[in-house]
């Protein structure tokens, strides 16, 4: 039977060893694939429940009004929590799949401070839609969209949408819009 990896190996202190173990063999994608699936359908069971929470809560007396508000945030806590599990699983999916650019070979920690200063804007694939002082409102490069709801913080050199609830630094976002791993991310960031 396939089963995924287990604690040890995901938390390898060795993590080329992972990397290899995820992209050395194919048949993990269809594990991942699994498991992203299982969790999607979590969610939907969850949003179910939720759902039929706000309906009893527009029913409920005043008093109970709370208690129903605690379990609807309980649920929607949950749904965050799989949404995370989904973006780490994808990540290794496609890692196992090949699809993740890997660059081999060291990089320092002054190319990592150096590459978390590169702005933001310096590689946004479109233009800023509109911008006050310290924020600058993009249509969001990772989901589709008519109204801008991606907001890049220019003094934190970071960055929210709200449209797909994800937030992060500038590293993170090239490596989502690169679909690239950290390394990659650091050493072509630094050449920008
Ligand atoms: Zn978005």
């Amino acid at each position: 039977m396939e089963t995924l990896p287990n604690k040890k190996q995901l938390h390898s202190k060795n993590k080329l060893e992972f990397r290899q173990f995820l992209l050395g063999d194919k048949k993990n994608s269809i594990i991942f694939k699994k498991k992203i699936d299982e969790i999607r359908s979590k969610i939907v069971k969850y949003e179910v429940v939720i759902d039929s929470l706000f309906e009893e809560r527009a029913k409920a007396e005043q008093k109970d009004i709370f208690w129903h508000e605690a379990s609807i945030k309980n649920y929607e806590e949950g749904i965050a929590e799989f949404k995370k599990e989904i973006k780490k699983f994808t990540y290794y999916y496609n890692m196992s799949r090949g699809k993740i650019k890997k660059e081999v070979g060291k990089i320092t920690d002054e190319d990592i401070v150096r590459a978390k200063e590169v702005p933001i804007d310096l590689f946004m694939p479109c233009n800023a839609s509109k911008q006050s002082q310290n924020r600058k409102y993009y249509k969001c490069p990772l989901h589709n969209e008519k109204t801008p709801s991606f907001v890049y913080y220019t003094d934190q050199n970071s960055y929210s949408c709200f449209g797909c609830s994800i937030a992060g630094d500038n590293i993170d976002l090239y490596m989502k819009l690169n679909n690239c791993d950290f390394i990659t991310a650091i050493k072509e960031l630094i050449k920008l």
